[in-house]
């Protein structure tokens, strides 16, 4: 059998070993460049691969395609395969054929690497043979090449989730659902949610859901689109029967007919959103019976991704923090609701059609100055410049920091929380953090 997989990239490398192994004819294409290091790899395992072009007489001769989720299902190529009726699948259902393993699978908005690696570094301390993979970094089809796991903890995204056919997590977490990629979903919502929600759609009653129930677009979608799995809501708002709540300041967990304590106000990660992540990330721990002790041993001393929410330094009484990786405005509300001090806000890049309405209140109750950073900011300045008493505009991110700075005075926290991509000024999210933690530090 031949195995295609287009796109050379971490998935498509990682298929495409696995697939070796597997007894396929294997061959990788990608329309642009690929990596030294994926091309050192394909040389190492025998694997046929071309660059910066797709040759199709050597695609279209497929039994199955692995497809990269960058690629979209619009490209003409993709379109013919189908027509050809050739299965195009993606990389998670392509790999899950191949493990007899546990599978947690955790998809969502916002939250969903928080939450993975929770769920990993639990199982981890609970003694289990477990991978983590997916949307966090290493492919999951590599992992399941390499090594005989009998958990992974997935992250995945829409786009893996577009590929599937029999995925079956035992697991699935949905974080929450606000707008997104919504140019991959022809503008709209419902298309974007009803995929995030196939993550379900192979799921038995032996199998799992746990999600956010104060999420209202998760809920309402439950409402009409009933699941076959054993669903474990999550609120901070209300008391549910079976999932996870909050009572007296505790978190309270009821799975399986028997419920464990723990304190909410010592967790390891703040904010309403990273109580959230935590309750799902315990909810999972305890189905596949990891202990109460060290379920809260673990929540109390985890290390949150970098990133996200990530001190970074106290200067003159004054708090640091990254949270480049907020990318959204779902994702900065959160950093500004759990703000307790004056905060000087960096904010701004590449805009991805956001209404700042929701931050309105927020804005107002917690920010004293607004430091955009981005090629073009009329969107910020047309929204906040009535609602802070102080605007200033930075083009460079040791021009933002050092502005903030002047700004800050003691007690305040400097908050880089952008609400938009990255791409105008800087590499990806990641370039962005570090370059802010390196003015950060050349102050
Ligand atoms: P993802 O992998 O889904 O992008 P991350 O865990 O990397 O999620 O977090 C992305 C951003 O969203 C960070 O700025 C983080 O502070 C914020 N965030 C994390 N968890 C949540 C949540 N449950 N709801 C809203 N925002 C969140």
């Amino acid at each position: 059998k031949r195995l295609v997989a287009l796109g050379g990239g971490e998935s498509g490398v990682g298929t495409a070993i696995l697939a070796k192994k597997k007894g396929y004819d294997v061959f990788v294409s990608d329309n642009g460049p690929i990596q030294q290091k994926y091309k050192d790899v394909l040389k190492n395992f025998g694997i046929d691969w071309e660059e910066n072009q797709h040759t199709e007489g050597l695609i279209l001769n497929a039994d199955v395609v692995m497809k990269s989720p960058g690629i979209p299902d619009t490209v003409p190529l993709v379109i013919k395969l189908r027509e050809k009726g050739i299965a195009v699948i993606s990389e998670i259902e392509f790999a899950a054929q191949y493990t007899d393993a546990t599978i947690i699978g955790i998809t969502g908005s916002n939250g969903k690497t928080t939450t993975t690696m929770l769920v990993y570094q639990l199982l981890k301390d609970g003694g289990l043979h477990v991978g983590m993979a997916g949307n966090i970094g290493d492919s999951f089809a590599q992992m399941v090449a390499e090594n005989d796991f009998d958990y992974y903890v997935l992250e995945i995204s829409s786009f893996q989730l577009d590929g599937i056919e029999k995925f079956r997590p035992h697991i699935a977490i949905i974080t929450n659902i606000t707008p997104d990629h919504l140019d991959r979903y022809s503008y709209t919502f419902d298309n974007y949610i009803a995929s995030k929600f196939r993550i379900v759609e192979n799921q038995t009653s032996e199998d799992y859901l746990i999600y956010d129930a104060d999420d209202e677009v998760l809920v309402a979608w439950l409402k009409s689109h009933p699941v076959k799995s054993k669903e474990l809501p999550f609120s901070i708002e209300k008391i549910v029967e079976e999932g996870a709540y909050i009572e007296n300041e505790d978190i309270q967990i009821n799975t399986q007919n028997k419920k464990i304590t723990m304190k909410s106000n010592t967790l390891a990660l703040e904010g309403k959103h990273n109580l959230k992540n935590t309750m799902a990330a315990s909810t999972a721990a305890k189905l596949v019976s990891i202990r109460k002790e060290t379920i809260r041993n673990c929540i109390e001393n985890f290390q949150g991704a970098p990133h996200r929410l990530e001190k970074v330094l106290k200067i003159h009484h004054v708090q640091y923090i990254n949270d480049s990786k907020a990318t959204n405005i779902n994702a900065t509300y959160y950093a500004l609701d759990s703000m307790s001090s004056p905060t000087v806000w960096i904010v701004g890049g590449t805009d991805k059609g956001n209404d700042y309405k929701t931050l309105m209140p927020l804005v107002r109750e917690k920010v004293k100055a607004i430091v955009c950073l981005g090629l073009d900011n009329s969107k910020i300045k047309d929204a906040f410049g009535n609602v802070v008493d102080l605007m200033v505009e930075t083009f460079a991110m040791d021009e933002a920091v050092k502005v903030a700075y002047k700004i800050a005075e003691r007690g305040d926290t400097v908050l880089l929380s952008p609400a938009c991509a990255s791409f105008d000024l800087f590499e990806n999210y990641e370039d962005r953090g570090n370059q802010f933690k390196e003015a950060i530090k050349n102050l």
